[in-house]
């Protein structure tokens, strides 16, 4: 799956969430999150964001790896 990271924090974009063929973004408070579990995989999302912000899972760095939780948290209940 794919997660959206600190980079995306107030930024005004959302081609990220025009391209997404299943719908898997969700507002969160003061960012965009990718619900894990709906994500597909197929990573056009990523070269979309102008903030660098959506990352591989596999690529999150370790002071990231919260933003998974942070993800799946705020696609629920948000
Ligand atoms: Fe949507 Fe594909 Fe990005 Fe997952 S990787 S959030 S399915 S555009």
């Amino acid at each position: 799956t794919y997660i959206v990271t600190e980079n995306c924090i107030r930024c005004k974009y959302t081609d990220c969430v025009e391209v997404c063929p299943v719908d898997c973004f969700y507002e969160g408070p003061n960012f965009l999150v990718i619900h894990p579990d709906e994500c597909i995989d197929c990573g056009l999302c990523e070269p979309e964001c102008p903030a660098d912000a959506i990352l591989h899972e596999d690529d999150l760095s370790d002071a990231q790896e919260i933003y998974f939780q942070l993800n799946t948290e705020l696609s629920e209940i948000w």
